[in-house]
């Protein structure tokens, strides 16, 4: 089996689960496994240096929605809360189809992967003119990241007293139907899976109460996991209250989206007695600090989360939203705000780091990923801690505080996608062209 050995880097952040922090230390990869992490490891496979760098596992991203990259900085959605901005964007994402779908899917994951990401999450919950779920795995399969698509749905449209236009909605008996194709036909629960796909209604108030229920049905006969937003800003929780007389917790919880097999994203507004449910019932959470900053959200209360043991991990959430995917400045991010809440000891570099690998692998349902020990999958970031940014540390492990925000080399699956900063695995300009002329077509339409 081939090996590749990364040797003499000056830290490696295992984040197992002795939190061990290696110095001069190496990273056996066998297969797409980790074989071994220590000092003075040899192979005659291939070796890469990791000297002047730091070696954590990939970053985990755990909620976005890939094709809002054609639509990033639209004027008039700039500076819009949630609903306002979601009512400028629909018409614009109703143009959309397959291309639109494959491309931006490719360019969404080359640029989390430059940011230290192998493995994401998708949330696509728009099929217009002919676009379907799999033109997105196709994009993550020639990208090379591990990827985790949810099949998302909206059923309520403007005539039925929802936000998004009729054309963009669906009816809720194919949207089951194209449920259990994409599963029967994409999922893979295998040790090592590259492909495990969700269910994922859009959110409470784009389906009903009973796709919400029928969704969580089918994942749990499917053996599947659910996501949906939850909780992500005052209009999301007057919502709920006024149409059904309850939190989003108990709406939640009510229709069987609780448990180990469910995380949320968002979830901005959760009260004590939410986080006291998320955390007996292990329901996850993707926190997506930069979305909440740019929409004007809110605060999760991580740090509540954390102390009551609700599992959180990170998402940089959809690029209309953000709207830069860079998944390690997502985690600075997220250290960031939590110290404007609570102080500067709120949360540490490593611990925002530590939510942005084995903290999403855990919410995905990964616990093969998202750290460096033997038997996970090698799922591994170098990043090189000699240049500008790092210069000057005094401790260049605490990557958040001064470091790269691009990686110099990334393993997925044992496999070399970004090698010296530059994607091996596909031509690169060649995307970012396409992907531009995609762009401008929209927008001379808009
Ligand atoms: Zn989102």
């Amino acid at each position: 089996m081939q090996e590749i050995l990364i040797q003499n880097a000056t830290t490696v952040i295992t984040m197992d689960d002795a939190d061990r922090v290696l110095h001069d230390a190496d990273v056996l990869i066998r297969g797409g496994q980790i074989a071994k992490v220590g000092q003075g490891l040899r192979t005659t496979g291939q070796i890469v240096s990791g000297r002047g760098c730091v070696v954590t596992p990939g970053l985990v991203n755990t909620h976005h929605h890939l094709y809002q990259n054609l639509t990033r900085a639209v004027p008039g959605a700039q500076d819009a809360l949630l609903f306002g901005w979601l009512q400028r964007l629909y018409p614009i994402w109703a143009r959309f189809g397959p291309e639109e779908m494959f491309v931006s899917a490719q360019l969404g994951l080359v640029e989390l992967a430059l940011s230290g990401c192998t493995l994401s999450s998708d949330h696509l919950y728009l099929y217009p003119n002919g676009a379907r779920l799999e033109d997105t795995i196709h994009a993550a399969r020639e990208v090379g990241l591990r990827f985790h698509p949810t099949r998302g749905a909206m059923s309520i449209g403007e005539s039925d007293g929802g936000l998004p236009p009729d054309s963009l909605v669906e009816q809720e008996t194919s949207i089951l139907e194209d449920m259990i194709r994409v599963v029967d036909g994409f999922h893979d629960a295998s040790e090592g899976s590259m492909c495990r796909v969700g269910l994922a209604p859009c959110s409470p108030f784009s389906v009903s109460r009973d796709l919400m229920r029928d969704a969580a049905l089918l994942a749990r006969d499917k053996g599947v996991m659910l996501h949906t937003h939850l909780a992500e800003n005052d209009e999301d929780i007057a919502y709920s209250e006024a149409q059904f007389g309850c939190r989003p917790g108990q709406y939640a919880e009510e229709l069987g989206w609780t448990g180990d097999d469910v995380w949320h994203a968002h979830c901005v507004k959760l009260d004590a007695q939410e986080i006291d449910l998320f955390a007996r019932t292990r329901t996850g959470v993707a926190h997506c600090p930069c979305s909440n900053c740019r929409l004007g959200s809110g605060i999760a209360p991580v740090r509540a989360m954390r102390d009551a043991g609700v599992p959180v991990g990170l998402g940089v959430d959809g690029s209309a939203s953000n709207d830069i995917a860079n998944l390690i400045g997502e985690a600075r991010q997220a250290m960031l705000l939590q110290r404007v809440a609570q102080g500067a000891d709120a949360m540490s570099a490593y611990e925002a780091l530590e939510i942005a690998t084995r903290g999403g692998a855990d919410i995905l349902g990964r616990p093969d990923c998202g750290r460096l020990s033997p038997g996970k999958r090698a799922d591994v970031a170098v990043w090189d801690v000699t240049g500008v940014a790092s210069s000057g540390s005094w401790d260049p492990a605490a990557l958040l505080l001064a470091g790269p925000t691009q990686v110099k080399h990334l393993f997925v699956e044992g496999r070399q996608i970004i090698s010296a900063g530059e994607v091996t695995s596909l031509e690169l300009p060649r995307l970012i062209e396409r992907h531009g002329q995609l762009a401008r077509a929209l927008a001379e339409k808009a």
